[in-house]
């Protein structure tokens, strides 16, 4: 299949990028960097700059791009640049695929599991596909995220939406973050620590991917494990996993001072479960976090 991939370079990007090359897909990838795709993936990978630099169709499209939620305090500005870096890319990758009368077999756009909107861990009851938009920042940028991929479904036999949870993998994401700072007993609870934290194991994502291309499911889509966990369990399993003490709590009243509106990602969660892809008969290789965490840290 040829295959176009937005964000194709990042954390998730990258773990497509190289199963499908495996699997003989011919990959497209728009990045601001062509020099690293081409010596990443040493010249087997197409690199665009812009939409209008694409020639020829697409059987498939991959929409991930965007500016990373959690890597700086959300001033005005930064948050113009995480919706501009999503939805505007977004509109232009609409006006590319109708300009030149595109017509994918399948469209999968991002969104996170933000879109419920967060909640305290008392208030975390079960999220399904079906449940509505929260109101603040990170769910509105989701809904519009989503919104702005609509027009696609004129143009694809199927679009789907990726409300993904946070993926646990070595390379990038939360827990290269977090490896550090555990790995020298300054991990901790965060606030009470009741939050819920819906993750999912970076094979099981990658796994969903090929899962979702080759199935009839259309809309949106939960990607997270079965068992989400608590902000105290993910600390103590973390530790436990790398043989640390959690010694460091942090109190929510620091965790805003530090990370101002931004400390919501950190304070509060969502409770979102995977009903798509259970019900359509997708299995987890890792539906519990411990031994996700213990695959992760033994290689
Ligand atoms: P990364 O931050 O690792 O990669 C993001 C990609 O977006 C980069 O490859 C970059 O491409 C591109 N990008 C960043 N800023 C811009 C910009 N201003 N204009 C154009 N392109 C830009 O993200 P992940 O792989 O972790 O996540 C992929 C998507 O999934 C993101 O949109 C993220 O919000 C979402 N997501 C991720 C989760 C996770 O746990 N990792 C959880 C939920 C959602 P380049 O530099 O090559 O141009």
């Amino acid at each position: 299949d040829a295959i176009l991939i937005t964000g194709g370079t990042g954390f998730i990007g990258q773990m497509l990028v190289d199963r499908w090359l495996a699997a003989g897909h011919r990959i497209t990838v728009l990045s601001r960097r062509s020099a690293w795709v081409a010596q990443r993936w040493l010249g087997r990978v197409q690199a665009v700059s812009s939409f209008d630099e694409l020639s020829g169709r697409f059987d498939v499209v991959v929409n991930l791009a965007g500016e990373g939620i959690a890597d700086r305090r959300w001033s005005a500005a930064r948050k113009q640049a995480l919706r501009h870096s999503r939805i505007d890319l977004t509109h232009n990758l609409v006006a590319w695929a109708s300009r030149t009368g595109q017509r994918f077999r399948a469209v999968l756009s991002g969104s996170a599991i933000g879109y419920y909107g967060s909640f305290a861990g008392l208030d975390a009851y079960p999220l399904h596909e079906q449940d509505s938009a929260g109101q603040d920042f990170a769910a509105r940028l989701c809904a519009d995220w989503e919104d702005a991929a609509q027009p696609l479904a004129a143009l694809s036999e199927r679009l789907l939406v990726l409300r993904t949870g946070v993926v646990l993998g070595q390379q990038g994401g939360m827990l290269k973050r977090l490896r550090l700072p555990f790995s020298l007993g300054l991990g901790g609870v965060i606030g009470d620590g009741e939050q819920v934290l819906s993750w999912i194991h970076a094979d099981d994502y990658c796994n969903a991917v090929d899962f979702l291309l080759q199935s009839d499911i259309t809309g949106p889509v939960n990607m997270t494990a079965p068992h989400p966990a608590s902000n105290r369990d993910f600390t103590h399993t973390l530790a436990q996993t790398l043989r640390r003490p959690a010694l460091a709590p942090l109190p929510a009243f620091a965790a805003k001072l530090l990370f101002g509106e931004m400390s919501d990602l950190l304070l509060k969660g969502q409770r979102v479960l995977p009903l798509q892809l259970q019900e359509q008969g997708f299995e987890f290789a890792y539906p519990q976090l411990a031994p996700a965490l213990q695959q992760l840290f033994s290689r």
